[in-house]
């Protein structure tokens, strides 16, 4: 039994791009996670941090996975420690960020996940790179399709910067 999971991939410092297929590189070697699809490369201005900071670039992976959301969480941290990223701070720019948008229908409450993600409907940059992949997918708390909670100001601010490149995946 597998599991369909969005993440949603963030980097705005470093060389971003790099950044984030690495991440995917390895997203990829998980163990019980297969990719799927890989969303375009999105560019949005940071938002709620401080001061002057770079850009963000977004991408959405879907995967298959077999375990559990906590065992997931897990391994995305890891990766995010071997790409570098240090803190925890919200506010600081950040070499990957990695955050599980959906698991499945799953509604996960905890210390530790928030599923979906609490922030999803409210952040086009989120919206945008999942909707390219699977523009009817439903929200499994409101039980309405995602689309209908990116405003077409929202869906303005979200630029496309790269297309997805088929890559061996
Ligand atoms: P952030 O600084 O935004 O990467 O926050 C990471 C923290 O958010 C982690 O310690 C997770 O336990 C928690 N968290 C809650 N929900 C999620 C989610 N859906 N995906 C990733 N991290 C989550």
């Amino acid at each position: 039994m597998t599991t369909t999971v969005y993440i949603l991939m963030g980097s705005n410092l470093g060389d971003r791009e790099k950044n984030l297929a690495m991440a995917a590189e390895k997203i990829e070697a998980v163990p019980g996670l297969e990719v799927i699809a890989l969303s375009g490369v999105y560019v949005s201005p940071a938002q709620d941090m401080e001061g002057e900071n770079p850009s963000f670039l977004n991408q959405v992976v879907k995967t298959d996975y077999q375990y559990l959301s906590s065992e997931l969480l897990n391994a995305l941290e890891l990766i995010e420690k071997k790409i570098g990223r240090t803190g925890k701070g919200k506010k600081e720019p950040r070499p990957i960020d990695l955050d599980i948008l959906l698991f499945g229908e799953e509604i996960i409450e905890n210390d530790t996940l928030s599923v979906p993600h609490r922030e999803l409907l409210n952040r086009p940059f989120a919206m945008v790179p999942l909707l390219e992949i699977d523009p009817d997918i439903e929200h499994p708390v409101t039980k309405r399709p995602v689309a209908e909670f990116l405003s077409e100001e929202g869906r303005q601010e979200i630029v496309l910067y790269k297309d997805y490149v088929a890559r061996n995946v």
